[in-house]
């Protein structure tokens, strides 16, 4: 029988040829299959592991060594201090998104400040539903549309508003873009899909789905799309985000303007200094 130092040992060697995080990765990969926290690992370096869960584990580096996120091989993320299930069927959530949750959610707090009345919000292309999740946990007054045109995903994300006792409070849509909202909304959230497919990392095209990736030529397809739909689908006043390629921000700011003529639009990074967020405020 080996122990928890000599796998994760024989891991970190194997791990640090391809990825950048293998020391990170091998703890997370075999505290989940002891079902431990990540910190008794480091406790309880000589307790010893069944031959069966080496086995496993060996599996899973294999894996990770051919560029499966780790996401996938435990079967969950942590996004803005939540932790999400996640699965082939979605993207996994990126830590950049957490720059488009704050965001929003101080438009919601300045939203509500200047009326009274729950906040309606939607959540476009909500794949895990991490969006959507943080956005209900952070705003308890806010009703919240998850919508997306993979019925896979949105069983991901059904379970996940499982997880975090949301069922009630967020509705799954399933279908594209803004067509299933049946009324102007407050805000309109989305982290649509926005590469241009050749140029995505090749682990992330081997893995994660490409209906969540493809933006086609330019990668701005659904934002042509949502800036055309989203003037009859937000409130005066209300406030549309979304989260954007760094190469891609005055493209995408253009394409607000043209659509919003008289709306504030403006560009924020994220805390590589990169646009990563699109914000429109509409007049009131
Ligand atoms: N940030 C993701 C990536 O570069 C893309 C996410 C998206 O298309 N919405 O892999």
């Amino acid at each position: 029988m080996s122990t928890v130092a000599i796998l994760l040992r024989d891991a970190y060697t194997r791990l640090a040829q391809t990825s950048a995080t293998g020391r990170l990765d091998a703890e997370l990969m075999l505290a989940h299959l002891l079902g431990w926290p990540r910190a008794r690992l480091l406790a309880e370096r000589d307790h010893p592991v069944p031959d069966a869960v080496s086995a496993t584990f060996a599996g899973l580096v294999v894996r990770r060594i051919n560029g499966e996120p780790v996401a996938y091989l435990v079967g969950h993320k942590e996004f803005y201090g939540l932790d999400f299930g996640v699965d082939r069927r979605v993207l996994v959530p990126r830590p950049e998104t957490e720059r488009l949750v704050e965001l929003a959610l101080a438009a919601a707090r300045r939203i509500a400040a200047g009326r009274g009345g729950p906040l309606h919000i939607a959540d476009i292309g909500t794949g895990s539903g991490a969006i959507a999740v943080a956005l209900a946990i952070h705003l308890p007054n806010a009703l919240v549309d998850a919508v997306d045109i993979s019925p896979e995903a949105l069983e991901v994300a059904r379970a996940n508003l499982a997880r975090h006792g949301l069922a009630g409070r967020v509705r799954l849509l399933l279908g594209d873009l803004l067509g299933p909202l049946d009324a102007p909304v407050d805000m309109i959230v989305s982290n649509p899909p926005y590469t241009i497919l050749a140029e995505v990392e090749p682990n992330v095209y081997a893995h994660e789905p490409h209906l969540a990736l493809e933006g086609g030529p330019d990668g701005a397809d659904l934002y042509r799309r949502l800036c055309a739909e989203a003037p009859a689908k937000l409130q005066p006043g209300g406030t549309l985000l979304c989260e954007i390629g760094a190469w891609q921000g005055e493209l995408v700011a253009a394409l607000a303007r043209a659509a919003f003529p008289a709306a504030e639009v403006q560009l924020f990074q994220d805390i590589a200094g990169r646009d990563r967020v699109l914000r429109v405020i509409t007049p009131a």
